[in-house]
């Protein structure tokens, strides 16, 4: 894995203990020579791990709207800063130039992000592994959401269990994704049609 596209907050109100694990990604993916790709901004969790990567010597992807620059402090120190027109061009390139998804705790954004990286792996139109990094269980009541479309047939098991690499250590996660087999268009395990 040569590039990894994190997701996370822009918030400049967490809890501190929010931050630790955020510091923990980019510690990582510098150690390993994993570029990180992300949403270029300076602020929250998501200037944590820009930061961190670069006090330990990596390497940063930054990608950001041209509205968003100032009000997300665009980390215009990243190795590569791109700024592009629209939401839909800032996603699209950073689906494209991770080789994995690493989400980590953030709101809507966020949300949105790993949902659209998720609908885009069950139809096929990726193969990349994904990861969630459930600090202090913050993504708790997600799991708990996809179990519960699970029970009423609206997801298929293989989506939780196959598709997603789900641990509270990001080391654990950045493992698993840096060790998962980028295997299978087999859609139909994923898709809500058909067999369980
Ligand atoms: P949040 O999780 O709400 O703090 O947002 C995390 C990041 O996602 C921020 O950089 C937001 O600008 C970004 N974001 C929010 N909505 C979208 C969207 N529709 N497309 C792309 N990025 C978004």
């Amino acid at each position: 894995m040569k590039s990894l596209t994190v997701y996370c907050s822009s918030s400049t109100r967490l809890d501190p203990d929010f931050h630790e694990p955020a510091k923990i990604v980019g510690r990582e993916l510098a150690r390993r020579g994993i570029t990180l790709v992300y949403g270029g901004g300076g602020i929250g969790l998501m200037g944590e791990v820009a930061r961190t990567i670069h006090e330990h010597g990596g390497h940063i992807v930054g990608v950001i709207t041209h509205t968003l620059n100032d009000k997300e402090r665009g980390y215009v120190q990243s190795d590569e800063y791109l700024v592009v027109d629209t939401m839909q061009q800032r996603k699209k390139q950073m689906m494209e130039r991770g080789d994995g998804f690493l989400i980590l705790p953030g709101g809507v954004g966020t949300y949105e992000e790993f949902f659209e990286v998720l609908a885009a792996r069950i139809v096929g139109e990726h193969t990349k592994p994904i990861g969630i990094v459930n600090s202090h269980g913050y993504f708790d009541p997600l799991i708990d959401m996809m179990h519960h479309g699970i029970e009423h047939q609206f997801i298929k098991e293989a989506v939780l269990h196959e598709l997603l690499h789900i641990d509270q250590d990001p080391v654990k996660v950045i493992d698993a994704l840096a060790g998962a087999e980028r295997n299978g268009l087999d859609k139909e395990r994923f898709m809500p049609m058909g067999r369980k």
